[in-house]
């Protein structure tokens, strides 16, 4: 999962100030995402990573892990046509926008500083991946490296699938930076509502009462038990903490759930080891919010909240 996509629907849901234009680039950036994941089951990825290197921060989208070579690969699903002259990039309409190869050339090379401080020496490569079939590039050139779905196809043959390298992937998933700098907690104060959201789609449509609830928006039915973890791991995700305990839960989902039936999930949770109890009061996540999202798979993309805003 995204974690700035995640971050942005949640507070979007509870009526927090969000920048609607970077939560709809976002929304469909997850789009191409979920196109390459699929393309690369199996292979040792590691996913939607932050990093930062010398005062400077480092978002990748995917981090193949090679015998021989590391290779990023950035994924653009862009809806407009872009013209590219003389290595700079433009709309259609002439106005002069950033290159993503020159952000790529960019992130391999502070992916190469951060392996060299740790004394690691790899080769990075790096591609941009370009998922939506309705934009053209005209102008692009060869070295460019800005490749088409059925490309990467082509180029991920060539990687090796039993090839595993779990040194590598801990030490990238240790090294990220834990506190997200695209959303800081303090800023909470600005949600005007506390809810619950529904799993599938973040908004907080969900109906009933019993065991299982409904979202009214995306028509899932969602088991309690579900629910609840979710809503944890939201509350965890917003406050950038791994510990809680029930009545910051209560109060996160305004209510909506008695402290006595909330402490019978939580001790579910506990039989299944999602969560810890570190003493009476006080719980923790089975392992840091980052690391659990990085894992987590939003299972529906179905937003029908999408609103087109502009380029
Ligand atoms: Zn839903």
């Amino acid at each position: 999962m995204n974690r700035k996509l995640m971050e942005l629907e949640l507070l979007n849901a509870r009526g927090g100030t969000v920048d609607m234009k970077q939560l709809d680039k976002e929304r469909k950036g997850d789009v191409g995402e979920k196109q390459v994941q699929k393309m690369l089951e199996g292979y040792e990825v590691i996913r939607d990573i932050l990093l930062e290197v010398g005062g400077s921060y480092l978002q990748l989208d995917f981090l193949v892990v090679c015998r021989d070579r590391m290779v990023i690969l950035e994924v653009k699903h862009h809806q407009h046509d872009y013209e590219i002259i003389k290595g700079q990039w433009h709309f259609m309409d002439g106005k002069s926008c950033s290159s993503p190869v020159q952000q790529l050339e960019r992130s391999k090379s502070l992916v190469n500083k951060w392996l060299k401080k740790r004394n690691i020496f790899i080769r990075i490569e790096g591609y941009i991946v370009w998922t939506n079939p309705n934009s053209q590039i005209y102008g692009l050139q060869k070295s460019d490296q800005v490749i088409r779905p059925g490309k990467l196809g082509t180029i991920i043959n060539q990687f090796d699938s039993h090839y595993k390298n779990p040194y590598l992937k801990q030490l990238f998933l240790d090294g990220q930076i834990i506190d997200s700098p695209f959303y800081s907690p303090q800023n909470s104060s600005s949600e005007s509502i506390r809810a619950m959201h529904c799993p599938y789609c973040f908004q907080t449509s969900l109906e009933g009462k019993r065991k299982r609830m409904y979202c009214t928006r995306c028509s899932q039915v969602i088991e309690l038990k579900e629910i609840i973890h979710y809503q944890i791991l939201f509350y965890c995700a917003l406050n950038q903490t791994s510990t809680f305990r029930v009545f910051h839960i209560e109060q996160f989902i305004g209510n909506r759930i008695s402290r006595r039936t909330l402490l019978t999930y939580f001790k579910n949770l506990l039989s299944d080891q999602k969560i810890i109890q570190t003493n009476c009061w006080t719980y923790q996540l089975n392992e840091p919010i980052h690391l659990i999202i990085n894992k987590l798979e939003i299972k529906s993309a179905n937003f029908q909240v999408i609103t087109e805003v502009g380029k």
